[in-house]
């Protein structure tokens, strides 16, 4: 069915998506079966729209065992448009909101926080050159902050949590863009998740947002209608036209996740993957893993050669071979092979081969 050539993309986000996922797409994209229109024709209020959300909504509430009191939201603006909207929301007049400073994108998230309201930085691994994730008696939490904020997986410095931090009875927020449903979680620890789609659920334009509806009391009347998250509950993420293809996408995902044995499956072959390259790294000193070994990602492998030549070789080469979107982050230089849900293992086999052959060569 699909016949040109597809490449292993090891994009950083937009990312891969699995091929089932677009050939559906493709088949149904001029007409849905049975609606003779494409998903983008139709109306968000229309019947056969709010069946695809519903959908979505239901496959991924059984998936990640989201319990019943949290809500589960489509939203747009990404990622960088909550970074506003959760201190908007849940910064309390007079409250103090905890940040864990673990990478870039949790500097942009206490940034955009401190034009809100007061913000604490309750560690940072900046020192460390962010390559690593704070132990739990780093934390300098505040006893009654109105929440704490972490980004779970640092998709630049390819670092991870491997489990939240304990904060007491304050809502835990993650910024889980890069590693969402990469494995099993428990999202009864945390009092909101959020998620841009374009690196493990979808296409960009799509915002998920997962809040536990007690903190839905927090969200007051003056705020942008747009950004309040009580709005944007009462209406089922249909206050406005959401991006309904985005939502049509994101959900087939969702069924397509559940077919590979739901987040355990997915966990395992997402272990399976990152410890195959991971183990090429340290097998002989030519390549140098830039994270700390007890904080390395699943979802992003970083790391580096001896010189920028050979790296940019690497990249070079690794391309023309078929291992696109290998090139790290500008900011830090080196590599990153992003491995998403949806990259495939026989990608990270090539990747690996690949490896062994240019250190034949220029090692
Ligand atoms: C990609 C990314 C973002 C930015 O997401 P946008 O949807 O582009 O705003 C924020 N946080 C993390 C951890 C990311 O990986």
């Amino acid at each position: 069915m699909t016949t040109m050539t597809r490449v292993y993309n090891f994009s950083a986000g937009p990312a891969v998506l699995p091929l089932p996922v677009l050939e559906e797409a493709q088949r149904d994209l001029v007409a849905l079966p049975g609606v003779g229109m494409s998903v983008m024709e139709i109306s968000h209020r229309s019947k056969t729209f709010e069946d695809i959300l519903a959908k979505a909504i239901d496959n991924m509430r059984e998936v990640a065992s989201i319990p019943a009191n949290y809500r589960i939201l489509m939203l747009q603006g990404g990622a960088s448009l909550q970074f506003s909207a959760v201190p908007m929301n849940l910064l309390t007049p007079g409250g103090v909101a905890d940040y864990i400073d673990t990478g870039s994108w949790a500097v942009k998230a206490i940034e955009e926080a401190n034009k809100v309201g007061k913000v604490n930085v309750a560690a940072s691994t900046k020192a460390d050159k962010y390559t690593r994730i704070p132990a739990q008696g780093e934390l300098k939490l505040t006893p009654d902050a109105a929440y704490v904020h972490m980004t779970t997986n640092n998709t630049i410095e390819g670092t991870e949590w491997k489990a939240p931090p304990d904060v007491g009875s304050v809502p835990l927020v993650a910024d889980a863009s890069s590693d969402i449903f990469h494995g099993p979680i428990d999202v009864a620890r945390f009092g909101l998740i959020y998620a841009g789609a374009q690196k493990n659920l979808g296409p960009s334009g799509v915002t998920l947002v997962i809040v536990r509806e007690d903190l839905l009391a927090r969200s007051t009347a003056a705020l942008p209608t747009i950004l309040n998250y009580k709005v944007m509950a009462d209406n089922n993420s249909l206050y406005n036209t959401p991006n309904t293809f985005g939502i049509y996408i994101l959900g087939l995902t969702m069924k397509w996740v559940k077919a590979q044995g739901g987040l355990a499956g997915i966990g395992t072959l997402n272990e399976r993957k990152a410890s195959k390259v991971y183990a090429e790294i340290d097998r002989s000193g030519f390549y140098r893993g830039t994270a700390q070994k007890d904080s390395r990602s699943v979802m992003n492998v970083t790391f580096r050669l001896a010189t920028e030549e050979l790296e940019n070789l690497f990249v070079k080469e690794s391309t023309a071979a078929g291992l696109d979107g290998l090139k790290g982050h500008r900011a830090v230089g080196g590599m990153r092979a992003s491995l998403y849900n949806a990259f495939p293992e026989a990608g990270v086999d090539a990747l690996v081969d690949f490896m062994k052959e240019f250190e034949r060569k220029k090692g």
